[in-house]
């Protein structure tokens, strides 16, 4: 008989608790046992609070842990929930993916208890976790991008559903509110989440090297987060990042990527926050295999502001280097 997932204690306990969300072991792995807490303050909003869904993005894990220091102090009501680390094998690895089964663990949600170990991670959080919240802040960034700090959902058919999430990820107060268009959407959290009406709110910023202003800012729009959800009190306010203290909300499309037309090193010759217009130069991309290889001019496709630059590693034909978005039209 396989062991079913569950928590070491019990979350409607008033107060604060503390233990683990234990996933079962299985052919490739024994048990894993993922710290997590919960802070119980009756009635009011259910909150699911995770970082470390990916393992090379280690800014969600440190804002989660950084709520744990001060939600005993501040939170007033309702309940909240938060495990820092979904992924500890990736986060141990700082990868991208598990590297003992190479899956994406945003990538396989719902999961599956007889799986491998990141489809039963997912299992685990999809049956254990999921249902004891209304509201999903799982915590993200972007190695290898400079990236707007960001709110980001997707679009849904639900309109309500829709409108309710644009306005919780706008409560983040971070300077983008990202409406982002994937094709790659299959086995996301999110996508679980609100196939069962549920609030989720991807929080995005550019990194792959942790710094402290970053941390504050995504530890600032946490907590205007949670103002808005009436689980503290306190006043909300826009982090200042690059100078300005405001926010807007865009969407992106899949057109909205700019790709490299051949492999090589990326320069940018933009920067975040830039509102560009058709034909501006975006940035230039440069061959390394051959001296006589043309330089490549990466040009806006119409008026756009730019949200993401790629800013580290050589690229291959066809992959992203810049991201842009239009306003949001609801
Ligand atoms: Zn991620």
């Amino acid at each position: 008989m396989i062991e079913a997932p569950h928590l070491t204690f019990d979350p409607d306990a008033p107060g604060v608790s503390m233990g683990h969300l234990v996933v079962p072991g299985g052919t490739d792995c024994g048990e894993l046992s993922l710290p997590a807490f919960s802070l119980n303050k009756g009635k009011g909003p259910r909150l699911l609070v995770t970082g470390g869904n990916h393992g090379n993005e280690l800014e969600g894990p440190l804002v989660a842990r950084r709520l744990i220091d001060w939600l005993p102090e501040a939170q007033t009501c309702g309940r909240v929930i938060i495990v820092p680390v979904l992924n500890p094998l990736a986060v141990e690895a700082w990868s991208r993916n598990t590297p003992l089964d190479g899956l994406n663990l945003n990538r396989v949600f719902p999961g599956r208890p007889d799986g491998s170990v990141t489809e039963r991670i997912a299992d685990a959080v999809s049956r254990v976790l999921l249902p004891m919240a209304e509201t999903v802040f799982d915590l993200h960034s972007s190695p290898r991008w400079d990236f707007l700090p960001a709110a980001t959902t997707h679009p849904m058919a639900d309109p309500d559903l829709m409108a309710r999430t644009v306005r919780m990820a706008e409560a983040f107060k971070l300077p983008l509110t990202l409406v982002w268009n994937y094709n790659d959407t299959a086995g996301m959290f999110d996508i679980l989440a609100q196939n069962q009406g549920k609030v989720f709110v991807c929080a995005e910023f550019g990194g792959g090297t942790v710094n402290s202003d970053n941390l504050e800012i995504y530890e600032a729009g946490a907590r205007n987060a949670l103002i808005a959800l009436g689980l503290i009190e306190g006043k909300a306010e826009y982090p200042t990042f690059l100078q300005q203290n405001s926010g807007q909300t865009l969407e992106t499309q899949l057109s909205d990527e700019l790709k490299s037309p051949a492999a090589g090193i990326f320069e940018p010759r933009c920067s975040l926050l830039d509102e560009v217009k058709q034909g501006d130069l975006l940035g230039i991309l440069h061959p390394v295999d051959s001296l006589s290889a043309e330089s490549v001019d990466i040009r806006a496709l119409r008026r756009s502001h730019v949200i993401g630059i790629r800013s580290a590693a050589h690229v291959r034909v066809d992959e992203a280097v810049v991201i842009v978005a239009r306003p949001f039209k609801q």
